[in-house]
């Protein structure tokens, strides 16, 4: 298999070839052309001179003899011409010998195209309208090229040899660079699939291109990349997440469970009882992960109607009052007057979006907290921003806060959780075509804030 770079050289060098080829060749043919046009053009006025030339001499000595031609006969010989001179009745007054043209000939062979068949032509020679005579002029080829001729035409050929030649020579180099800026990046791009397929997700594709498919398959390989190493870290976080959620349970359930066969511990309805609160926390991470299963399974029914954001809003912001106050914590909401807040969606969907975002706002909130929701329109959407004044979210925990099972390390530790609310607030927003922000500072809050696109009624 060849690579793509000589792949690419190949074709650019056989293109350029066979351009170059046509180019001479048309170059050529016209030349050529043009100059035997001009060649006859100069022939036809050669004739016309000798024609008008004999004519002056009858006009001069009125008759023809044996020195009529004589004047001519050194530019002829010179010219490799043969002239013969005959009166009215076709009779040779005087002419030269065509032999001595032959060997004038054989010295120049380069001068002559087609040399070697002679052909003579009869032209008349008339004086007041009347023919007096007729001159043959004669020759070894159909036209006479002289050295200047015959000098231009192998430099114009010359030329245009080596000008082919040094636009091969350039267009070689040009076709190696622009292959190797096509197969370098196409090059990376394939080293870096072989890399990823092989699990390695830390290489990044760098060589830039200023080729628009190139420099979105770099972006779309690196993003790629990127979503393949969350994933996989995601994946080991999770696997480590259950086997630490169902070990703990367990830990606990055998050590207690040894005890009481050994008889270290007594066997008593308390400790009965906690025993069975394990084996429930045990069986909620099933449910969870189970609650998720189905909610993924069941998120594609949905039932799109006109919802009133504000309504609902409202009604879940009044139902969450009372639990805020009793933990000590203020719950405020802020609608921006006279606006429509309608929507299309599934208002049961939606309602569940902001009890999961407003009952984390209350769980992650200190005591004395504030949560404000605010709701406003701006560019036909409408915007809601949750605030709260709780524990905020880690930096590096912020990316992956919509996946699931995934929990912030507090709220694992200390704050009980099931780390798929938010996953469900993401899939149920996805449906909607609607966006969810965070932006969150540790110890000081944390701010989600939802676009949906609003309804002109
Ligand atoms: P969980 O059951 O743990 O609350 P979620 O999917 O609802 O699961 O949230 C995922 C994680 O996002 C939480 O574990 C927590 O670390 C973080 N989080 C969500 N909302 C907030 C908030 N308002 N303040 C602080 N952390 C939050």
């Amino acid at each position: 298999m060849k690579s793509i770079r000589r792949k690419l050289s190949i074709m650019f060098f056989i293109c350029s070839l066979a351009a170059i080829l046509l180019i001479t060749m048309f170059v050529n043919l016209t030349i050529t052309k043009k100059f035997d046009d001009y060649m006859v053009d100069t022939q036809n006025k050669r004739y016309e001179r000798i024609v008008a030339y004999f004519q002056e001499v009858y006009k001069r000595d009125g008759k023809w003899n044996e020195n009529s031609g004589v004047e001519m006969m050194h530019e002829a010989f010179m010219g490799n011409y043969c002239l013969t001179l005959l009166d009215s009745n076709e009779k040779t007054v005087w002419g030269m010998n065509a032999n001595d043209i032959k060997n004038n000939l054989h010295l120049n062979t380069m001068l002559v195209k087609d040399s070697g068949v002679y052909t003579s032509k009869r032209f008349p020679i008339k004086v007041n309208s009347k023919v007096v005579g007729y001159v043959d002029i004669g020759q070894y080829s159909s036209v006479l090229l002289s050295e200047e001729d015959v000098n231009f035409k192998l430099s114009i050929n010359q030329s245009i040899i080596v000008s082919g030649l040094i636009t091969m020579i350039i267009i070689i180099a040009i076709s190696l660079y622009f292959s190797k800026q096509f197969s370098k990046p196409i090059k990376e791009v394939s080293n870096m699939s072989v890399s990823l397929s092989k699990g390695n997700f830390d290489t990044k594709y760098v060589t830039k291109s200023d080729i628009k498919e190139l420099e979105n398959l770099r972006s779309s390989v690196n993003i790629l990349a990127e979503k393949l190493k969350q994933q996989d870290m995601l994946r080991k976080r999770l696997v480590s997440d259950i086997s630490h959620e169902i070990r703990t349970p367990l830990n606990v359930l055998q050590n207690n469970l040894e005890a009481m066969i050994d008889g270290v511990f007594e066997v008593t309805d308390d400790k009965l009882r906690y025993l069975n609160d394990e084996v429930i926390r045990f069986g909620k991470l099933l449910n969870n992960l189970d609650l998720l299963k189905k909610f993924e399974a069941e998120s594609t029914k949905i039932n799109f109607e006109t919802v009133d954001l504000q309504q609902l809003l409202k009604s879940v912001c009044e139902d969450f009052y009372m639990k805020a106050k009793n933990q000590g914590i203020e719950l405020q909401y802020t609608i921006q007057k006279n606006q429509k807040y309608y929507i299309t969606g599934d208002k049961d969907k939606l309602r569940q979006v902001f009890i999961n975002i407003i009952s984390n706002a209350i769980k992650f909130s200190k005591d004395n907290g504030n949560i404000d929701v605010n709701m406003y329109t701006r560019d036909k959407k409408a915007i809601i921003e949750i605030f709260d004044n709780g524990i905020g979210i880690k930096e590096e925990d912020l990316p992956f806060i919509f996946e699931r099972l995934y929990r912030g390390d507090k709220s694992r530790n200390e704050i009980e959780g099931s780390g798929i609310g938010l996953t469900i607030v993401k899939n149920i927003l996805d449906l909607h075509f609607a966006n969810i922000e965070v932006e969150s500072v540790e110890n000081q809050g944390t701010k989600f804030t939802i676009y949906f696109d609003k309804l002109s009624i």
